[in-house]
């Protein structure tokens, strides 16, 4: 059975394709292995099923930090109508790109006082995470004479089912817990601040559509109360995302009509009729770019020991950590994999990839069937356009950092 994630993937004459190029000769250009290599033409059609598949009232926001590669920012600034930054650099990342500011909103717990001041002064929207940083974006409003625009990003009294990651509900680092917000809505009322209204995100990689229409639901029911209690009016509802990809065998890929289905429902019935002027955002970062993205490495070594054959190749952990397992897995499984210059040939031999590092975390494909792969031979990993390079430890065991490039 072939992953979708492979299915995804043109081959021609025996090789894999990536943005048109077969990949032993991007290889060449690139100059060096390893490499992440993004598909644009896969990103652009991505956008373009979101467009067609929900409705088109809701506005579609890239959360950068999945993938914070400049030019991948830039091919997406064109083509989404809003970027979520969750740093200083990104969001400096974000507006080097025509991306207007006021379409930047700025999230995560520990923002600085030098991030809250350049946030301020650029003129993005802040998701305050905590009463305490209300203060502090206040100040450095004041400080700046500038009014900043902000959103309270809500911890949910609900958690969604079937997250990857949880990130609300119970207590958390993320967002004011909703039953506070009310007390903060009255405390922020006669502020300098240009309140727009809330955000809630509070899972990754969730694959169940009901899942995700029933966090949506409830998110929608919760802000609509909470804007009854708002002495401003609210103009902004940010309904987080967490749309998750297939990384695994077993995985299905999520039904996104069903979700489309169901933010229509929302958009056209309670959100129109309480707060028909309110911009309605959904936020996605794995989804809009994680299946666009090959890592490929370089076969190194070939061994046999006791009976096992093991592929040792040029990457590893250091570069794209989720394939191995150690980045929020709970029980290890592999990464889909392929010999990108052997497309289609049988995968007739069980092998084990490791990686170049000298510790045993570094799995990159434990007992997977592969082509009969021989040193010079380019392995290539899947689903790596998302928490790949900038969520790995880079800097362990001290080897040069890959080339990132688009195509
Ligand atoms: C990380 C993050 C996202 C993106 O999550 P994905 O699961 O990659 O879609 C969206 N919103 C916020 C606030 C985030 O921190």
């Amino acid at each position: 059975m072939t992953h979708p994630a492979l299915a995804a993937f043109e081959g021609r004459s025996g090789a894999l394709v990536v943005g048109g190029i077969p990949v032993d000769r991007l290889a060449e250009r690139v100059g060096a292995t390893p490499f992440f290599a993004y598909d644009r033409a896969m990103l652009t059609d991505r956008v373009r099923l979101l467009r067609d598949t929900l409705p088109t009232a809701v506005s579609l926001s890239y959360a950068v930090k999945a993938n914070p590669m400049p030019a991948v920012v830039q091919h997406l600034s064109g083509l989404v109508d809003a970027f979520d930054v969750a740093s200083g650099l990104e969001l400096r990342t974000a507006l080097d790109t025509t991306m207007p500011a006021d379409r930047v909103s700025f999230a995560g717990p520990g923002k600085s006082d030098a991030e809250l001041s350049q946030a301020v002064a650029a003129g993005v929207t802040i998701e305050m995470e905590s009463e305490n940083e209300a203060r502090r974006v206040l100040a450095a409003g004041n400080r700046l004479g500038i009014r900043p625009r902000v959103a309270i990003r809500v911890n949910p009294d609900f958690s969604v089912k079937g997250s990857g990651m949880r990130l609300g509900g119970g207590p958390q680092q993320f967002g004011i817990d909703a039953e506070r917000v009310p007390a903060l809505l009255k405390e922020l009322a006669d502020a300098d601040l240009d309140l727009l209204g809330f955000h809630v995100f509070a899972g990754s990689q969730n694959l169940r559509a009901e899942s995700i229409c029933q966090a949506q639901r409830q998110t929608v029911e919760l802000m609509l109360r909470l804007a009854e209690e708002s002495p401003l009016p609210v103009r902004y509802l940010n309904l987080g995302g967490g749309f998750g990809i297939p990384y695994f065998e077993k995985d299905q890929p999520l039904d996104l009509a069903a979700v489309g289905a169901n933010l229509a429902t929302l958009v056209e019935g309670p959100i129109r009729s309480a707060l028909p002027d309110a911009r309605v955002v959904v936020e996605l970062g794995r989804y809009l770019v994680g299946e666009s993205g090959v890592y490929v490495t370089r076969v190194v070594d070939r061994k046999e020991s006791r009976g096992r054959t093991y592929l040792v190749v040029d990457g590893g952990l250091h570069h794209q950590l989720a394939a191995s397992g150690n980045f929020g897995q709970v029980i290890r499984r592999n990464y889909p994999i392929a010999v990108g210059n052997r497309w289609g040939a049988e995968a007739g031999e069980p092998v084990t990839v490791v990686g170049c590092l000298c510790t045993p975390l570094d799995l990159l494909g434990d007992n997977v069937a592969l082509p009969r792969a021989e040193v010079g031979d380019l392995v290539v990993l899947f689903q790596a356009g998302a928490y790949g390079l900038t969520a790995s430890p880079t800097a362990f065991l001290s080897h040069p950092a890959p080339a990132e490039v688009l195509v």
